[in-house]
């Protein structure tokens, strides 16, 4: 081909000819076989001996988008699920530099002092793997991330809340299916995602910081009377009777809240995660919390809630997703809302629309 590069007045770069390639760089490169992939027998096998790459593997299956991914990981979910439900879950939820990865390591660690198996979990559905900010990350619990009883799994990558919460719910079947009889869910203390957790665990742990001065201000209503525990943490050096004061205050708001359904008043402690100070008590407090509510019966209710309640999430996600999902519907979908917003259509009269035609297509 001519280029005008060739030309005798080009004085810029010059255009060479190509030389063929070779069929390959590196002749002893021999590639990897795929791998085959277990069977839902072989998964749920390897589950139950608590082996932590089928684990893994099994929890990737759970979080991928593929059809057939999806499919298998169901059939895995079932077969494990009466072997759940024999843990603790913990929820724990805190803003951005409140000290959770320092203190789910510490508290982690005295938990599996006392035996049994720590898994953590996170819900972020802001995140995506690539991006960094992923809760659960393993560099950022250093001693936990080593220690052989503990599994540690970032937050599903980017979705739909709904989509991200349900994952992890099944991912926490697995994991007691696996032995782990701690859960820790972590969450960042901002938005909509603690009431996803709220509803997978059953103790709410609140990690709370002082110094502000006005410590109630920006934490919202709701996020508080979930709460069964609120800990404030950086309770050391000069930062301590600051601490003690904002938990006198939040001691004080909690009174305004109606009593909690469970019956337990939640409470308010102090402690310092990087100094390893006070740690201990958040576990007794936490003990003697699901003592309380084994007792009166509110523990049962609470899981039986639960399960109730993804049921319809589930429900809820799964027509959304069929819906959205329909080829009709994408088709049309971006076409009647500019229709609305020209104000050439009501919205119910274009949601009936895409409705009428969602449910013909079905037929
Ligand atoms: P996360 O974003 O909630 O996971 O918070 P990190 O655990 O990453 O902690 C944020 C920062 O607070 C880090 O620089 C920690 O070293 C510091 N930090 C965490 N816990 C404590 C504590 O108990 N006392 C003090 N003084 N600093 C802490």
């Amino acid at each position: 081909m001519e280029h005008p590069e060739n030309s005798e007045e080009y004085k810029g770069l010059v255009v060479n000819k190509g030389i063929e390639q070779p069929s390959s760089v590196n002749p002893y490169l021999k590639r990897k076989p795929k791998k085959r992939q277990l069977s839902v027998a072989e998964f749920v096998e390897g589950i139950m001996k608590g082996d932590v790459t089928i684990l893994s593997q099994a929890v990737t299956l759970v979080e991928s988008v593929k059809p057939e991914h999806q499919a298998v990981s169901q059939e895995i979910i079932e077969k494990c699920l009466p072997f759940s439900g024999n843990s603790i879950r913990i929820g724990i939820s805190g803003v951005p530099g409140a000290g959770k990865s320092t203190s789910i390591d510490v508290f982690g660690l005295h938990v599996l002092e006392k035996g049994g198996k720590l898994a953590v979990l996170a819900i972020d559905p802001s995140s995506e793997r690539s991006k960094g900010s992923i809760l659960g990350d393993k560099t950022r619990m250093e001693q936990l991330s080593v220690h052989p009883k503990s599994f540690i799994r970032p937050s599903p990558s980017a979705g739909s809340l709904g989509g991200v919460a349900r994952k992890t719910r099944e991912t926490i079947i697995l994991c007691e299916a696996a032995g782990f009889d701690k859960i820790f869910v972590e969450t960042v203390g901002v938005g909509q995602s603690e009431t996803a957790v709220h509803s997978m665990v059953d103790f709410f742990l609140l990690i709370q910081l002082s110094g502000t001065g006005d410590e109630l201000q920006g934490i919202k209503r709701g996020i508080m009377e979930m709460a069964d525990g609120i800990v404030i943490n950086k309770a050391d050096g000069d930062n301590l009777e600051r601490a003690k004061l904002a938990a006198t205050q939040f001691r004080n708001a909690l009174h305004l809240f109606p009593a909690p359904e469970s019956g337990w008043i939640p409470k308010v402690l102090t402690y310092s995660g990087f100094y390893n100070l006070g740690v201990k008590e958040i576990w007794d407090m936490i003990d003697e919390y699901i003592d309380f509510v084994k007792g009166n019966g509110y523990f049962e209710y609470r899981r039986n809630a639960q399960s109730k309640y993804w049921m319809y999430e589930s429900i809820n996600e799964q027509l959304r997703d069929s819906f959205y999902h329909n080829p009709k519907i994408e088709a049309m979908i971006l076409e009647k809302e500019q229709q609305v917003l020209k104000g050439n259509l009501t919205s119910f009269v274009a949601a009936r629309s895409l409705l009428d035609t969602y449910f013909e297509d079905l037929k």
